[in-house]
């Protein structure tokens, strides 16, 4: 039987994509997955674009596979290469120009045409498949059999949308992965049933802006993400849910009372920010104030009191001065988060930010970056001291690195190592935490290793 490698880059709605792809391609036994690529028959590279020097990463590992597809065809065997994913969306036939190693470019709203571009590259034939197409993909795509779920483990991904409309100035996302679009209420909870019927207990609902969900209902309406929330907290045997990535203009009443409401939905949000300076917020057409964010945390913790926030900070975008930047140094100690990315603003070619004329130079945002990380690291490591002798609910979700050891996650995220039998995999445990890492925690069960049905029923932390 052939075997598929699928090599999977960047974020969690890659990681989404990239089973979607093996369980398409493996329903029928038509394929079997392999770890191995040398071992493989079809390799899949399902790339992201959001880093920088994103697409030429990808020719250097083409240029690795190059070698691999020399030697399967001395041993006579056809490897098929393909590149899915956002790089393949923004550079299409350049691919197959420059790597001509390669026999199919698929966007990421195609590839549930998989099966038939496999077809047409048998004869020889280079495919290239990025326009958007008239059909949904998620219409034409594999459920997950129960064996693939239990191998992925007790949390899993599920998108509810896709696309982007805001056109922020930084950003690829609208115009690699198209218009918002959301996914109709019923087919999300027919997978999110399926996942919860095969032991998955976590569920992070995804989107490149997920709280714009706007999905149909049975009834012919529309459902807001907080509704959506709502209904999936009733799926029999979902513990726990999240959702990313949030836009703070698209946080609306619905949201914040489903924070309120429900236990089962995590008291964590990750929501980006980018700049603490309204002048860089309306440089980078974010369409929000640093009040509107602000307002906004505080309506969701009048909701949730117990909520921490996690961010996304850009230094350096074009004409950020230094009052801008302490502005960002600002908006984190009014908030402060309990953990937070940031990055170099870095060019992105065909964004509106990448023309600009006044970039600001590379040392200055090496310096701003170090200050600002060791600022975020600062209210990191105070948040993470809170948690100290406290009784945290923690899903265990597999085997550490000590013998006996598990590692879970706590409801704000955070890896949690634990001494713990096996047989807990899955379930919600009481650990009183005890020290603190860099990253992550570690406790003790408490009060005995046993399962806190409280969480069951939903009580949270
Ligand atoms: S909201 Fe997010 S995905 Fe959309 S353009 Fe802005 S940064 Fe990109």
């Amino acid at each position: 039987m052939p075997k598929l490698h699928v090599k999977s880059y960047g974020c969690q709605m890659n990681v989404y994509d990239s089973n979607r792809m093996t369980d398409l391609l493996t329903r029928d036994a038509a394929y079997v997955e392999t770890g191995d690529p040398e071992d493989a028959d079809l390799i899949i590279l399902n790339t992201c674009h959001i880093r920088e020097k994103a697409a030429e990463k990808i020719y250097s590992e083409l240029g690795r596979i190059r070698r691999l597809k020399r030697d399967a065809a001395r041993a006579g065997r056809k490897l098929v290469v393909a590149v899915a994913g956002c790089v393949a969306q923004a550079e299409g036939e350049e691919i197959v120009r420059r790597a001509p190693l390669v026999d199919i470019v698929v966007g990421p709203q195609n590839y549930h045409r998989l099966p038939a571009l496999l077809d047409k590259a048998a004869s020889g034939a280079k495919v290239v498949d990025t326009e958007f197409p008239p059909e949904d993909k998620f219409d034409h795509l594999a459920s997950a059999t129960a064996a693939a779920i239990r191998a992925r483990g007790v949390t899993a991904f599920v998108t509810i949308q896709e696309g982007c409309d805001k056109f922020c100035a930084f950003c690829v996302v609208p115009y690699t992965r198209g218009a918002e679009v959301s996914r109709p209420v019923a087919a999300i909870v027919a997978e999110v049933e399926n996942l919860v019927s095969a032991g998955v207990r976590e569920i992070t609902l995804i989107g490149q802006n997920v709280n714009a969900y706007h999905g149909e209902t049975t009834s012919g309406g529309r459902a807001t993400l907080g509704q959506l929330l709502r209904r999936l907290a009733e799926v029999q045997g979902v513990l726990r849910l999240r959702y990313t990535t949030s836009h703070p203009r698209d946080v609306d009443e619905d949201l914040v009372a489903a924070h309120r409401d429900l236990a089962v939905l995590m008291p964590q949000l990750h929501l980006p920010v980018q700049s603490g300076s309204d002048r860089v917020l309306a440089a980078m057409n974010r369409r929000h104030t640093r009040s509107d964010y602000l307002d906004t945390i505080a309506r969701l913790r009048g909701a949730r009191p117990d909520i921490a926030f996690t961010s996304d900070f850009i230094v350096g975008f074009p004409g950020e001065t230094e009052e801008d930047f302490r502005d960002t140094l600002r908006i984190v100690e009014d908030v402060g988060y309990a953990a937070a990315f940031s990055f170099k603003y870095s060019p992105r070619p065909g964004t509106p930010a990448a023309d600009r004329g006044d970039q600001v130079r590379e040392d200055v945002k090496t310096e701003r970056l170090a200050r600002l990380q060791s600022w975020i690291d600062r209210h990191q490591h105070d948040f993470n001291q809170t948690c100290i002798g406290r009784e945290l609910d923690v899903l265990l979700e597999k085997p550490g690195r000590i013998s006996g050891q598990l590692v879970g996650r706590s409801p704000y995220l955070q890896p949690v190592h634990v001494m713990a039998p096996t047989s807990l995999i899955g379930q919600i445990a009481a650990v009183r935490i005890t020290a603190v890492g860099s990253n992550s925690l570690s406790g003790a069960l408490h009060p005995s290793p046993g399962v806190a049905e409280q969480a069951v029923a939903g009580t949270g932390d």
